[in-house]
């Protein structure tokens, strides 16, 4: 007699489960070793050396395992170590901002293969002649890369479902309800290159390139956008947290200054006018703007703060506070994208 669980392991449909989570194993043992023998692999997975041979030599036909020459100075028989392919297939990120789109491929290995950026005025254009522009640069990087690409994240400056629909975007209003990822697949599509798309907000998505690609091992941390606005991503435990709504790290449009300038978001005062790149772009002396983008920076983190003290004391977060592990960002865990590159790149020509 089989019970219900061995049923399901040996269904087509859970073979091919197991398969897959194998091969899954196999792929993280040789990403984690750099490079590493099937007996390694093996050994690091728990699985067996058979399965193992024959798993890798599954991932060796697909292209997303390249195998190196034996080594002969290792002791007994040499054994030819496995590595993820460089030439493998890839991922396209693109992004489209307030003021530029981007595009960048990147391979198995984590390289950059080629990446484009260029000015563009997506507030003063409608989503699909930005998409359009996007998918030309996206296509032009592809080219180059000269890798195949299995899918692509297209970075958003707003609120996005997990459809890839933009929710709400202050600073692209035209953008409100638009089905970006839809629209960016079928633009990719017309140019050949038929991948699944997903979209989701710019900080939370750098927030999680922190945690995957980042050297500093940063588990609690915030990462902040300084562009012409202001975003925010809250990792909390190595995870991205994003709220009841998706939506907790979207500091911008926080008010910080009820007597502030009004924000195309409805309110006033918000940290985005106080410390977005269009605010230190009125013509403000340097040194004021940047005292006042500091300011704001430290009120992002505090804000993230209390969304962070929030999620230990929801319930998914009770276990976690009892163990005395409860989240704290420090103000030093706070991380600034490149676009705050860009604040001080102004300062100094403002200054100079
Ligand atoms: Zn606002």
């Amino acid at each position: 007699m089989t019970s219900a669980s061995d049923d399901r392991a040996s269904s087509p449909a859970g073979q091919h489960t197991v398969r897959r989570h194998n091969l899954s194993l196999v792929l993280q043992a040789v990403l984690a070793a750099g490079r590493s023998t099937r007996v390694q692999v093996a050994h690091s997975t728990g699985l067996a050396r058979a399965t193992v041979s024959v798993l890798a030599d599954q991932l060796l036909e697909a292209g997303l395992l390249d195998e190196l020459d034996p080594d002969p100075t290792s002791p007994g028989r040499p054994a030819s170590p496995l590595r993820l392919n460089p030439f493998g297939p890839g991922g396209l990120g693109v992004e489209v901002n307030v003021d530029y789109v981007a595009a960048c491929a990147v391979g198995l290995d984590g390289q950059v293969r080629a990446q484009y950026a260029e000015p563009f005025e997506s507030a003063a254009m409608s989503p699909r002649v930005t998409l359009r522009r996007a998918a030309r640069l996206a296509a032009r990087t592809c080219r180059e890369a000269g890798i195949p690409i299995a899918g692509a994240g297209l970075a958003l400056p707003g609120l996005v479902d997990g459809g890839g629909v933009m929710r709400r975007a202050p600073n692209l209003p035209r953008w409100n309800g638009f089905a970006a990822a839809e629209v960016l697949g079928l633009d990719l599509a017309s140019s050949g290159l038929e991948m699944v798309v997903r979209a989701a907000n710019e900080a939370n998505l750098a927030a999680i390139a922190q945690v995957w690609y980042g050297s500093e091992g940063l588990r609690d941390f915030v990462h902040v956008s300084g562009d012409v606005g202001v975003g925010g991503g809250i990792v909390v435990g190595g995870q991205l947290y994003s709220g009841l709504r998706g939506y907790a790290g979207e500091l911008g449009h926080v008010v910080v200054d009820p007597s502030g300038p009004p924000c195309g978001c409805g309110g006033s005062g918000c940290l985005k006018q106080l410390a977005g790149l269009g605010a230190l772009g009125r013509g403000e002396p340097v040194r004021p703007a940047r005292r006042r983008a500091r300011w704001g920076l430290r009120r992002a983190g505090a804000v993230a703060d209390r969304f962070a003290h929030r999620r230990a004391a929801a319930p998914g977060g009770e276990q976690r506070a009892r163990t005395g592990s409860r989240p704290r960002v420090e103000p030093r865990t706070v991380r600034r994208s490149t676009g705050c590159g860009r604040l001080g790149r102004g300062a100094s020509a403002q200054r100079s």
